[in-house]
């Protein structure tokens, strides 16, 4: 539970250090995703940005007061709403790519892949402290060690176009993570909704804004 009290110093700071490297894990991927005309990179920079919204709730939440409270709310219904949008609208294009199988450089997505992979280790890195402390740092920390693991089948991604010749492999990675994010953005919704059981007054929804 996170309440909206007062954090150590450290751990603000942790989460600073963990919104600044997630910040260029976003910056890289939409750079290199573009270079690289890969709709799974873009689609994780996408996902990446959700989880920018979510450290910046918890960030927020190390503030004392009702402004606070009421930010976080709305951070978290933009988070929601915005993601599920998002994920379905590139889902649409991962399907015309079935279809087109626009060309997709593979070394790129495998080195995109490897540097988010890298990137989302030292998200976790910086968290790692504090979440000793924190249940919603803790969550979160562990949200982006499974990133690491996400990062990482992109650059399989990557590896499987360079071995075979694929580029559909591309759109169907996105495809899943699309799906992984309307997932994950579907289950926050009621939490969201009046009468939700109120988890988004006063309480970071962090780890399942996390997809
Ligand atoms: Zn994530």
């Amino acid at each position: 539970m996170l309440a909206a009290t007062a954090r150590p110093p450290r751990t603000r700071t942790a989460l600073a250090l963990a919104l600044l490297a997630n910040t260029l894990v976003c910056l890289g991927e939409i750079l290199l995703g573009w270079q690289a005309n890969s709709l799974a990179v873009v689609v994780d920079a996408v996902h990446n940005g959700g989880d920018e919204l979510a450290l910046l709730c918890l960030w927020l939440a190390c503030a004392e007061g009702e402004r606070a409270g009421r930010l976080r709310v709305f951070a978290n219904l933009l988070n929601t709403v915005g993601i599920l949008l998002v994920a379905l609208t590139i889902a649409g294009f991962a399907l015309e790519r079935f279809a087109a199988s626009p060309p997709v450089v593979a070394e790129l997505t495998l080195a995109a892949g490897l540097a988010a992979a890298l990137g989302n280790a030292a998200v976790a890195l910086a968290l790692r402290e504090a979440a000793r402390h924190d249940r919603s740092v803790r969550l979160a920390y562990l949200h982006n060690v499974g990133d690491v693991a996400l990062c990482l089948s992109t650059a399989g991604a990557g590896v499987a176009m360079l071995l075979t010749g694929y580029v559909w492999v591309d759109a169907a990675l996105a495809l899943g993570v699309a799906a992984l994010l309307v997932g994950g953005a579907w289950r926050e919704l009621p939490r969201l909704l009046p009468g939700g059981g109120g988890r988004a007054r006063g309480q970071i929804t962090s780890s399942s804004s996390l997809t």
